[in-house]
C-alpha cells in the first residue's frame, strides 16, 4: 500500500484455515503484514492483533454469529475498517453491515467468500483512496514530539454574559494529515495504554495556559477531561503535585471533567483520589450527565462540584418537550444539590434563552463559540463586551 512507512497490517479472522491462508496470501501481495485468528478466544488472548489497519472478518465463527463479533469489536472501540467475508445470504450480511455502522464501526462492505480471489483488490483500492487511520506508534510519537495541542471552547455565564473559562479539548496536529479530532484517536489511546501519558501531556498544556492567563491578569478557569484510568494510575497524586509545582496557578481554577465510568470499578479508591484532588482545590465535574445508566448514583457517591448536561438533551431543548423537561429538571437538581450546572452544546439563541430563563448558570456551545486555538481564544476574549474580570 502507498504512503505507509511501516507496512500496513491486516487481520483475517476466520475459523476456516484455508480462508485464513488464502486471505493472507492475497493481502500479502498488496503489501500487508497479515496476522490471522481463528476464534474469539484467540483474539481475547492476543488483543494486540486488533491494532491493525484492516480487519477481514468471517460472519460465522464457531459458536458466534457475526453480530456477536461486531459487538466485541465495538466494546474494544476498534477503529480499523472491517470487511465482512460471508457465505451467508446478502440480506443477512446487509443487516450485519447496518448494525456495525449503527455502532460507529467502520464497515467497508461485504465480500462473498466465493469472490475472495477476485474482489479483494477492489476493496484494497477503496481503502487506499481513503485517509489512513492513525496507528498506536504514530500516536506515541505525536505525544513525544509535542504534536498534541489544545482547542479552547469558552464557557460563559448565562446570567451576566461574562466568559468564565474554557474547556480544553485535545487535538493532534499531524504534519501530513492535518488536525486529527479526539474521536479518531482517544479510542486508540484507550486500547493501547496511551491514555495516561496523553492526559499528563494535556494537563501540562492546560496548566501552562492557566499560568499564562494568570500572568495576563485574566481570572479564567480551565476544564480538563480526565479518564478513569488516569484517576486510578499508580503514583497519580504525587505526579500531580509535581506537575502543579511547575506552574504558579490557582488550583481552584482547575476543573477536572470525569465521566461516570470513574466510579464504576474500585469506587473506594477512586473516591480517595478524588477527595485528595479536591483538597488541593480542584473542582470536579460530571461530564455528559444523563447519558449513562448510573448518573444519579454517582452523584451522591462521588464528590462532584459541577454537572455538565449532555448536549443530546440541550440540542433538543427548543424542539422536544421531553428533552426540555429533562434539561430543566437537571438544572434544578444541580441547584438543589448546591452544584454548578453547565449546559453544553448550545447551538442557537432560543436554546440559550430557555436555559438562561431556567437559571442555568453556565453555557457552552457553538452558538457562544466553537473550540478555538489558544491564540484565537485570546483574541475572542478581548472582543467580548462583557469583559472578564481582570485581577
Ligand atoms: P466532551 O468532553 O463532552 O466535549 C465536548 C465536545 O462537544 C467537543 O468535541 C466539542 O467540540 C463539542 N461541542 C461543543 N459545543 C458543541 C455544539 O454546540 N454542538 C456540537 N454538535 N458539538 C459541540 P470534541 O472536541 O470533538 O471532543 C469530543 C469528546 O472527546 C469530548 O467530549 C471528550 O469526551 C473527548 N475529549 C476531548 N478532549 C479530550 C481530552 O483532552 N481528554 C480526554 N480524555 N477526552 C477528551
Ligand atoms: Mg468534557
Ligand atoms: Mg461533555
Amino acid at each position: 500500500m502507498k504512503g505507509h512507512i511501516m507496512p500496513p497490517s491486516a487481520l483475517v479472522i476466520d475459523d476456516d484455515v484455508d480462508i485464513q491462508l488464502l486471505g493472507k496470501m492475497l493481502l500479502s501481495r498488496h503489501g500487508f503484514d497479515v496476522a490471522t485468528a481463528g476464534c474469539l478466544g484467540e483474539l481475547a488472548r492476543k488483543p494486540a492483533l486488533l491494532n491493525t489497519h484492516l480487519i477481514v472478518l468471517d460472519f460465522g465463527l464457531g459458536d458466534f454469529t457475526g453480530l456477536d463479533i461486531l459487538d466485541y469489536l465495538y466494546d474494544l472501540k476498534i477503529n480499523a475498517p472491517i470487511l465482512l467475508l460471508s457465505s451467508c445470504s446478502d440480506e443477512t450480511a446487509a443487516h450485519a453491515i447496518a448494525e456495525g455502522n449503527a455502532k460507529g464501526l467502520k464497515m467497508l462492505g461485504f465480500l462473498p467468500k466465493a469472490k475472495l480471489m477476485t474482489g479483494l483488490s477492489d476493496v484494497i483500492e477503496q481503502i487506499e483512496a481513503s485517509p489512513k487511520p492513525p496507528s498506536v506508534g504514530e500516536l506515541a510519537q505525536a505525544i513525544k514530539q509535542q504534536h498534541i495541542t489544545l482547542a479552547l471552547q469558552p464557557k460563559m455565564s448565562l446570567t451576566t454574559g461574562a466568559v468564565v473559562g474554557a474547556e480544553a479539548l485535545v487535538r493532534w496536529e499531524d504534519p501530513t494529515r492535518g488536525t486529527i479530532y479526539p474521536d479518531s484517536f482517544i479510542p486508540l489511546a484507550e486500547r493501547s495504554g496511551l491514555m495516561v501519558p496523553l492526559t499528563w501531556n494535556i494537563l501540562d498544556l492546560s496548566f501552562a495556559q492557566l499560568a499564562k492567563w494568570h500572568a495576563q491578569g485574566l481570572t479564567l478557569s480551565i476544564a480538563v477531561n480526565v479518564p478513569a484510568e488516569f484517576i486510578k494510575a499508580e503514583n497519580m497524586l504525587s505526579m500531580f503535585d509535581t506537575l502543579c509545582s511547575k506552574y504558579p496557578i490557582d488550583m481552584t481554577k482547575v476543573t477536572l471533567e470525569l465521566t461516570e465510568s470513574v466510579g464504576v470499578e474500585c469506587l473506594g479508591y477512586a473516591r480517595h483520589v478524588l477527595d485528595e484532588l479536591r483538597k488541593r482545590g480542584c473542582k470536579l465535574a460530571l461530564d455528559d450527565f444523563g447519558t449513562g445508566y448510573s448518573s444519579l448514583t454517582q452523584l451522591y457517591r462521588l464528590p462532584f462540584d459541577e454537572l455538565k448536561i449532555d448536549r443530546s438533551f440541550v440540542s433538543l431543548i427548543d424542539s422536544e418537550p421531553s428533552a426540555q423537561a429533562i434539561t430543566l429538571s437537571i438544572v434544578e437538581l444541580g441547584a438543589r444539590l448546591g452544584m454548578s450546572v453547565v449546559a453544553e452544546g448550545i447551538e442557537n439563541a432560543e436554546q440559550q434563552a430557555l436555559l438562561a430563563k431556567a437559571r442555568c448558570p453556565v453555557g457552552q456551545g457553538y452558538f457562544i463559540s466553537r473550540p478555538l486555538s489558544p491564540a484565537l481564544f485570546d483574541e475572542w476574549v478581548s472582543h467580548q463586551t462583557t469583559i472578564v474580570k481582570r485581577a
